[in-house]
C-alpha cells in the first residue's frame, strides 16, 4: 500500500504532468510573468465554469476576502458577522480593516453558520455577513439572503473550501458556491480543491460596478496606469499559477467526484458506529469534501488522533481553537453561552485524509483502524 497522505499533491500532479509542465514552460519562454495571457484565459475559463460575470484573480484567498470588503466600501466601525468555527483568515481581514468582527455559532450537523445566531447578532451597525462554506458544502444561502435583504446587508461568501459545490434554491434554480451573494472569494492554496503550485486566489461577482472597483483595487487602485483613484493593494495572480490553474480547472469536477467517492466509502464504513457522527449534507447543496470531518462522541478524539498518527494515518483537528478564544480575537462582548456548538465541536472533530488519489486499500486500512480504536 502506498504511504497515506493527508493530501497527495504529487500523485495528482503526476497524472497531469505533461499538460502542466508544457504550460509552465510556455510562461517561462514568454517571460510574461505578471498579467500574461494565461491569467486572462484562466479568468475566462473560471467565469464560464462558475457561470458568473466577473472573476478577478488575486494573490491568495485572504487577500480576496480583504479586497472584497474594501470593494464594498465597508468602513471602520461597521460590524461584519462571521462564524466562530473557521480558518482565521476570515476574521483576520475584518479586524485588519478596522471593521468590527462579530463571531456567531454554527450548526452542529453542517458546521455552517447558524441562522438564528446570525439573526440575533444583527445590530444597526451590521453591514455584512460572511458565510463560510466550511469543509465543502454551502451554508443556507437562501435564509442568509433573506436576512440580508431584510436588514440591507452585503453577503460575502468565503468559498475557499467549496469551489465547485452547487447550491439549489427552493424554486429549483441552481448556482455555484461563491456566485450567490454580492461577492464570493476563493483560495487556490495548493491543498484546496482547485489548488495551484504556490499562492493564488480570486473574487467573483455579477455586479459590474463592484467588479470594476475591485479590478483596480487589486492593482494599487489604478484604473489608468499611474493614476491612483482609490487606495488599493498589490495582489495579483502570477502567470505561472494561472497556467497551472488553467490546466487543472477542466479536472475540477472529476476531482470533486473522487473526493465524494472517498467520502462515501468512509461514511458507509462509519455510519452504524454509535460513537461516530459522519458528515451530514444539507439537501440544498452538494458537498465537495475539502475535508472529511467526523465527530467522535465518546471522548476518545484526542486519543484517536494520536493512535492514527502512530499507525501511519495522517489526520488533523480542524479547528483546535474557537476564534473567539484566540488571543488576537478575544473580546469582552462575547458570551460563552452563545458558542455552545463551536465549544463542543472543538472537542469532538477530527478530519481524515481527503484528496483525489485515495485508493481502496488505503480507505479500507483507514476505516478499519478507526473502527478498531473507537470500538
Ligand atoms: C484557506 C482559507 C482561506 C485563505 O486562503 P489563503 O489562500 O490561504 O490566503 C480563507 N478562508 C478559508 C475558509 C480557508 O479555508
Amino acid at each position: 500500500m502506498k504511504k497515506i497522505q493527508m493530501v497527495d499533491l504529487k500523485g495528482q500532479y503526476e497524472k497531469i504532468k505533461s499538460t502542466v509542465d508544457q504550460s509552465i514552460e510556455e510562461v517561462l519562454n514568454s517571460s510574461a510573468f505578471i498579467n500574461g495571457p494565461y491569467v486572462k484565459e484562466f479568468q475566462a475559463d473560471l467565469e464560464k465554469y462558475l457561470d458568473v460575470k466577473h472573476v478577478i484573480p488575486c494573490a491568495n484567498g485572504t487577500d480576496a476576502l480583504q479586497i472584497a470588503m474594501m470593494g464594498l466600501g465597508l468602513e471602520q466601525g461597521d460590524e461584519v458577522i462571521t462564524v466562530d468555527f473557521t480558518f482565521a483568515a476570515t476574521v483576520e481581514v475584518i479586524a485588519l480593516l478596522k471593521l468590527t468582527p462579530v463571531l456567531v455559532d454554527v450548526e452542529p450537523d453542517t458546521f455552517n453558520i447558524d441562522i438564528d445566531a446570525l439573526k440575533k447578532a444583527i445590530t444597526p451597525k451590521t453591514k455584512a455577513i460572511v458565510p463560510v462554506h466550511l469543509f465543502g458544502q454551502c451554508a443556507n444561502m437562501e435564509a442568509i439572503l433573506e436576512v440580508a435583504k431584510e436588514h440591507n446587508l452585503y453577503v460575502i461568501e468565503d468559498t475557499a473550501q467549496a469551489i465547485g459545490a452547487d447550491y439549489t434554491f427552493s424554486d429549483g434554480t441552481k448556482k455555484k458556491a461563491g456566485t450567490i451573494g454580492n461577492v464570493g472569494t476563493t483560495s487556490f492554496f495548493p491543498s484546496k480543491n482547485l489548488g495551484c503550485y504556490g499562492d493564488g486566489g480570486a473574487i467573483f461577482t455579477n455586479d459590474d460596478e463592484l467588479a470594476h472597483i475591485i479590478r483596480g483595487m487589486v492593482n494599487h487602485g489604478m484604473y489608468k496606469r499611474y493614476y491612483h483613484d482609490v487606495i488599493g493593494v498589490n495582489s495579483r495572480l502570477d502567470s505561472i499559477q494561472a497556467a497551472v490553474l488553467k490546466a487543472k480547472l477542466p479536472n475540477l469536477d472529476a476531482y470533486c467526484d473522487a473526493r465524494r467517492n472517498a467520502a462515501a466509502y468512509y461514511t458507509n464504513a462509519f455510519s452504524s458506529n454509535p460513537n461516530i457522527i459522519t458528515p451530514i449534507i444539507s439537501d440544498f447543496t452538494t458537498h465537495v469534501f475539502h475535508q472529511y470531518t467526523l465527530q467522535i462522541t465518546n471522548g476518545k478524539r484526542d486519543a484517536l488522533h494520536k493512535y492514527l498518527l502512530d499507525q501511519g494515518i495522517p489526520n488533523a483537528i480542524y479547528y483546535p481553537v474557537q476564534l473567539h478564544k484566540q488571543k488576537a480575537y478575544q473580546d469582552d462582548r462575547y458570551n460563552e453561552e452563545d458558542f455552545k456548538v463551536t465549544n463542543s465541536l472543538i472537542e469532538t472533530v477530527i478530519s481524515l485524509p481527503m484528496h483525489t488519489e485515495l485508493t481502496e486499500d488505503q480507505l479500507q486500512f483507514i476505516t478499519q483502524t478507526v473502527l478498531d480504536f473507537v470500538g
